[in-house]
């Protein structure tokens, strides 16, 4: 029945439980494979990321629940790995070597004119009041910005899974209603999809803010070119609490089928196959 998930938090980083209460959820609800994805560190601490020393015991803590429970679920460990710079992102040697079954590639944070990181993943009102305060208001040059960035981790590579794609659609179109119909920005999602498709990324559908917001990233007005494009997906919850380990999965599969995408990637005694989404 689809039961995976394989982006999650846990207290390494920003999610709100330990590694195996959402193990547990996921065995409880029937989930047939499930990974762990935790905030990879950056070369600075942050309040969201794992910090560098402590990436071993979490690999250390999964062996364990994977041991404990082979015979409930298939258990996975990857990490959600952040695009900041050439220096840090998923394919440095660092990531390449950490004993992981998979990667996410994600964009979080821009930098300003004068170099300081700007976290953009944040809620619209942050974002509106970032935008005044370190990108003079030019809402195009930002999302150009978070699209060229995503543009260069697509092009480095080194992760298996492209996270939450146009995730800044829904703050941009906060800024600017309508802003994701102009021409400049259907091009630059269009561009990115087709680097995705070229390089043979999965894409996820990240469900996180759908019963909050209404909206998947990406969102369901591009499931059509996710379609045109042969671009492999999956369904992923970006959960980080137990409870909402299943959030969104029946919505996200159902629209997938509707825009008539039928299958979806799965890890299966750990190797991705495509399976067919079943009513
Ligand atoms: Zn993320
Ligand atoms: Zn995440």
């Amino acid at each position: 029945m689809n039961l995976t998930n394989y982006h999650s938090h846990t207290s390494f980083c920003d999610g709100r439980a330990p590694m195996a209460d959402f193990v547990k959820e996921a065995v409880r609800q029937g989930f047939t494979s499930y990974g762990i994805s935790s905030h990879a560190p950056l070369p600075f601490p942050t309040r969201w990321t794992m910090e560098k020393e402590d990436v071993m015991s979490y690999i250390e803590e999964f062996k364990g629940l994977k041991n404990e429970y082979q015979d409930k679920i298939e258990l996975y460990i990857g990490l959600e790995i952040d695009y900041l710079d050439e220096l840090s992102n998923p394919s440095v040697e660092y990531f390449q070597n950490l004993p992981l079954d998979y990667r996410i590639g994600s964009v979080h944070l821009l930098s300003d004119d004068k170099g300081e990181i700007v976290d953009i993943d944040c809620s619209k009102e942050n974002f509106k009041e970032r935008l005044e305060n370190y990108f003079r208001n030019d809402l195009k040059a930002t999302v150009l910005a978070y699209y060229d960035r995503s543009m260069s981790m697509v092009e480095l590579g080194g992760f298996d899974i492209v996270g939450h794609t146009d995730k800044i659609a829904y703050n941009a179109s906060f800024c600017q209603p309508g802003v994701t119909e102009q021409s400049w920005y259907k091009q630059a999602l269009r561009d990115l999809f087709a680097f995705i498709s070229e390089k043979g990324y999965m894409m996820e559908i990240n469900t996180k803010a759908y019963h909050k917001l209404g909206v998947f990233y990406p969102n369901v007005s591009n499931f059509s070119l996710v379609r045109d494009m042969h671009i492999s997906v999956l369904v992923n919850s970006d959960s980080h609490y137990p409870e909402l380990v299943n959030d969104g999965r029946i919505e996200a599969l159902q629209a997938l089928k509707a825009a008539g995408i039928n299958s979806v990637m799965e890890l299966v005694a750990g190797k991705w196959q495509e399976n067919p989404i079943l009513d």
